[in-house]
């Protein structure tokens, strides 16, 4: 019998506002315990929560991005149960009416296909605290700075069918939130972060089977094993004629296995109701097409404009765009150029990647920024260096800030394009090589390229590759 895969994923991407979403306390991340909590975080009698806008705005362009419906008039609610990192004994999030609506994704599949996946909703929420259980021998310690924090929760429809589109599609809203910029992605600090709902049927069956609900997955490395585990687990029960019971479970990335938390019958009632603190969220017309007037590209439109604009391919359209810094420094090099998109986006996928992963550098940090390395390219378009001896140029202006002229000036890198000079390294080469002259005229052509790298390497790389080849080929022919 063959199975069917079905997951259904819950995102939390933490809203990159400075200040939490319930009150002015700062949301930065990695301060001394507790000194981050105000006392509507710590849910102290007689407060008020009151809404930051940024968190609204965030949600709106979230909206946009995903063509969903937005909720105009949407309303918070209090999630109750008890635990200690939580203070007020409820969490406050949105149920009934969530800001965002229904809306859909199209994501590109490493095969090279396209997928949409629908959103069922995204709704506003308050993070808990954290308690932290390291930091005392035999006690529990709880830190509050975390409680407030806004998140927006992404609720997928179950759509996707493998953990390969599971994975495709939370990288895709990762790279889609901080394009919006309304979440730096920051996963090992938790600002994003996966459930993951995984359940499998017979092939052809619709009805969808139980499911299992994975917590926290904070790499999309372990999004990926924990649902292969669990997809194996549950095909397993079930050919054993046992059953998936619908349970929370938690992914430990040592043992690469899932492990039972919670079982549906111990799961909480949460008694939702409307916060009687919090009036409805009230988003007008106006707010949202301002809202929608300051939107950066979006990934989608930028991918299809990269691909008509510079004839880039797909492969390296998505490449650039993986992440926006990336994508605008390509632009920002091209910005009043004429040298070929192509070279730039090679020199950027290629050269410049390798370094920033080297020194585990952003792009935005690169010692070489746009406008030096788009006076490299200009020289290596102009013929003044070869594309080689580029490479070694811009490893002499990383960490640094001399133009590339400079360091071709002072290296005397520049190619050379004299043809006398050439003609004599050539004839040297000859002259020392008579075995190698004979095979050739007899017919070893091959050996060609053997004599190309001989005078490449007299003359230190800098030898005009087209010239030295047409000259070279005109003197093994006739010496
Ligand atoms: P809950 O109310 O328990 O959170 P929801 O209906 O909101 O459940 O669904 C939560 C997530 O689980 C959604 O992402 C949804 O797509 C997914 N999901 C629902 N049913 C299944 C299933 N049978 N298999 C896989 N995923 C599912
Ligand atoms: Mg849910």
């Amino acid at each position: 019998m063959s199975w069917e895969t079905v997951i259904g994923l819950e995102i939390h991407a933490q809203l990159a506002t400075r200040s939490k979403i319930f009150s002015g306390a700062s949301t930065a991340f990695g301060a001394e315990p507790n000194t981050q909590a105000s006392a509507v975080d710590l849910g102290l009698p007689g407060v008020l929560p009151v809404v930051n806008a940024g968190v609204v705005e965030m949600a709106v362009r979230f909206a946009l991005a995903t063509d969903a419906h937005i909720t105009q008039r949407s309303q918070f609610a209090r999630k109750n149960y008890f635990y200690p990192d939580l203070p007020k004994g409820y969490q406050i999030s949105q149920m009934a009416l969530p800001i965002v609506g229904e809306g859909a994704v199209t994501v590109s599949l490493p095969d090279g296909s396209e997928k949409t996946i629908n959103i069922t909703r995204a709704h506003l929420e308050e993070d808990a605290g954290k308690s932290v259980h390291d930091l005392f021998p035999d006690k529990t310690g709880i830190d509050l700075n975390r409680a407030g924090t806004p998140l927006l929760e992404i609720v997928s429809e179950p759509d996707m069918r493998s953990a390969e589109e599971a994975v495709a599609y939370a990288r895709y809203i990762h790279a889609l939130v901080r394009y919006i910029e309304i979440c730096d992605g920051n996963m090992q600090e938790g600002s994003f972060r996966c459930d993951a709902n995984i359940s499998v049927r017979p092939s052809g069956q619709s009805e969808f089977g139980t499911r299992a609900e994975i917590k926290n997955l904070n790499s999309f490395r372990f999004l990926e094993r924990a649902i292969l585990f669990e997809v194996e687990r549950q095909i397993e029960l079930l050919e054993d004629g046992h059953e998936v019971v619908q349970e929370t479970r938690l992914y430990d990335s040592e043992k690469d296995e899932t492990r039972s938390m919670r079982s549906k019958e111990e799961a909480n009632d949460y008694r939702y109701f409307p916060d009687p603190d919090l009036p409805p969220l009230v988003v007008e017309d106006a707010f949202i097409e301002q809202v929608r007037s300051n939107m950066p590209e979006l990934p989608k439109v930028r991918r299809t404009r990269f691909i008509e604009q510079y004839k880039l391919t797909p492969t390296d359209a998505d490449t650039l765009m993986a992440d926006r810094a990336t994508a605008e420094y390509f632009e920002a090099v091209l910005d009043g150029q004429k040298f070929a998109p192509k070279l730039a986006a090679n020199w950027i996928i290629g050269e410049l990647s390798g370094r920033l992963n080297k020194e585990n550098c952003d792009i935005e940090h690169a010692s070489v920024q746009p406008s030096r390395m788009a006076q490299l390219l200009a020289r290596i378009e102009d013929g003044t260096i070869s594309g080689k001896i580029g490479k070694q140029v811009f490893d002499e202006m990383w960490g640094n800030d001399a133009s590339a002229d400079d360091v071709i000036e002072k290296k005397g890198l520049k190619q050379i394009t004299d043809t006398s000079a050439i003609e004599a390294m050539i004839d040297e080469v000859i002259a020392a090589n008579p075995s190698q002259v004979a095979e050739y005229q007899g017919g070893k052509e091959k050996l060609l390229s053997f004599f190309v790298g001989a005078v490449m390497k007299a003359s230190k790389g800098k030898a005009n590759p087209g010239q030295l080849n047409q000259i070279l080929r005109e003197k093994l022919k006739s010496s």
